[in-house]
This record gives C-alpha cells, structure tokens and sequence, in this order.
C-alpha cells in the first residue's frame, strides 16, 4: 500500500550502527561501545532524557555528509516498506543555536543525501524545519530567518517541536507569520504530554495545518470538534507515546477513539531506532488496536497521503491505488 510518512524527525532516525560510524569519523566517545549498548541507551524513563539523548545524536551530526547519509538510509529504508513519500522534521534551531551550526551546508548536505535515495526508489520527500520551543523565540526567529534566506525548494513547511511549555510565553507565532508570507505553511506539536488547549493554541497562533501527535485533544470536545471539522490532521506515533509515557499502555492509548470520532489521523515513527519501532510496526499496532479491516487501514495510508504536502498530481497517482 502507497503510504506517506508526515511524523518523522531526521535526527531521530539514526540508528545504532550509524552513531558509531559518526561517533568514528569525528573522533568521539560514542554513548557506549557496540550496536547492543547504543541500542539500551536508546531506552528512555521519560521526555527529558529522551531530549537529552536526542541532542547527543545532534552533536554529532556535523558535515553536509553526516546529513545526507542519514536521509539516504532513511529514505532507502522508508522505500522498502512501501513509503512514497517522507517528509521529515529537521531540528533547525538546535543545529542552528544550539551547536553553532550554519543551515546552508546542513540543507544542502539533506537534499543531496534525499536527491540520492529520491533517484535510487523513486521516493519523494520535503523538509520541515523545526522550532525547538525551550529556546528563547527571538532567537529562534534569527535561526528561521537563516533558514528562510536560502534555498526554499525542498522546504514543504515550518513547524514546532516537542514539548511546549513555553509557547504562551513567549511569541512563536510572528516566525510561522512569516513563514506563510513565504508561501511556507506551519505543523505543530502538541498535545503530546499536554492537554487539548495546547492543540487550540497551536491552530488558532500558529495557523498549523496539522498537528503532530495531538492524542491530549481527546479530552476536550470542542478540540475534537475544532479538528474533525477544520479537517486539521494529527500525525500520531503510537509507539512513540508508550516509548516517552505520553500514556500508560497501549489500552490506554485514544488512537482507537481519535479514528471513531473522525480525526483525519495519519500514522508515524517520530524517531524509529531510539523508539525500536518501524512504519510498519505503527500500522501493526492501528490494527491491532483499532480493530481496523482491510478499509479501515487503507484510510489511514490515504489519509496520510492527502494530509501531505505532495504536489497535487503526486497525491493523486498514488491515491489511484485505492480507487
Ligand atoms: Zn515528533
């Protein structure tokens, strides 16, 4: 089945084998000495060490070769489960402000690395660079602005990352008007492990055209309503809400009841190796969880087409598949 992949950050898809091969090339102690221990340390108690991690993994991607090698890998991999299309969360202002980084050579260095894959499968791809909203939002309309000021073709939208905290704090919301004044729409986190009014927050200052994750809507009808009938996408990774603890178990899981009341929900890894988790897997688990047949997991592989930022005539060769 044709399936797009809307959830997915790059950084975050760095497996094991690859952190030594980094950790290698520039001269570093990785967080442990084989495939096994990075694989261990690739286990979490909860989002803050999860971050933690996900920074290390940061810091050692460093050249425009670092990139593109893990977006070929990813891409490649994406492929062979029947993905036609990836768009991947970029960690823009934590390259940027975080580790001193420039953003041309690190987008430059992802298109070539998508370019590669794109030519090898067929696979097509966009880019969405991330606000990481535990940094101070001037600083992070500085970074965006370095993103803004170079090549724009492979960026399909702007969005926010992780928890946000900080959001009615502090004022991201003149970086996503930006954005749109560049023909760039905006996605959002939210409602990951905060409730439905960071949802709200997010469509309403942010203008987000979907919400990546937003399974704390669900206890606030409004929000609910507020997405069923704005048709406002929730890009879900269930394996990565029981992974972090964003719920208890999987039978506390609302994907079952996200898809009963009519989100236009689409399925993701977020960060499939730190999360042992595949596309497949997260398409396993909505069947098993939802009770879904044969139409009912064809919807979601549709919806995550339709949800994508795939040119008009792309969605519609490969939602031929279904008719
Ligand atoms: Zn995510």
């Amino acid at each position: 089945m044709p399936k797009a992949e809307l959830h997915v950050h790059l950084e975050g898809t760095v497996d094991a084998t690859t952190v030594l091969a980094l950790a290698d090339r520039h001269d570093e102690t990785p967080p442990a000495h084989d495939v096994a221990g990075i694989d261990e340390w690739y286990k979490f108690d909860g989002f803050p060490m999860f971050l933690e991690r996900y920074f290390a993994v940061l810091g050692l991607l460093r050249d425009p070769q670092d990139f593109a090698l893990i977006a070929t890998n990813y891409l490649t991999q994406a492929s062979e489960q029947g993905v036609v299309h990836v768009e991947f969360h970029v960690s823009a202002t934590g390259h940027i402000l975080e580790n001193g980084k420039r953003w041309a050579p690190i987008y430059d260095g992802i298109v070539a690395g998508c370019e590669r894959a794109a030519d090898a499968t067929g696979i097509s791809w966009g880019l969405i660079p991330d606000i990481s909203p535990h940094l101070p939002a001037a600083d992070c309309a500085r970074a965006m602005d370095e993103v803004f000021d170079h090549d724009l073709s492979g960026i399909v939208a702007i969005g926010m990352g992780g928890p946000a905290d900080t959001w009615t704090t502090d004022d991201f919301a003149p970086i996503f008007a930006k954005a749109r004044s560049l023909g760039i729409p905006g996605v959002s986190h939210a409602g990951e492990h905060g409730g439905p009014d960071e949802v709200r927050f997010a469509v309403e200052h942010f203008e987000a055209r979907r919400i990546q994750h937003g399974i704390g809507a669900m206890s606030d009808p409004e929000v609910v309503a507020m997405l069923v009938d704005g048709q406002v996408p929730c890009d879900v990774c269930p394996g990565s809400n029981i992974a972090l603890k964003a719920v208890e178990s999987a039978e506390a899981h609302p994907l079952a009841a996200m898809v009963a009341a009519g989100i236009f929900v689409t399925l993701g890894t977020d960060d499939p190796p730190m999360f042992q988790t595949t596309l497949m897997a997260e398409y396993a688990r909505a069947w098993a969880w939802c009770g879904l047949d044969v139409e009912g997991i064809a919807k979601l592989a549709q919806n995550s087409i339709s949800a994508s930022f795939a040119s008009p005539e792309l969605k519609e060769q490969w939602l031929a598949f279904f008719a």
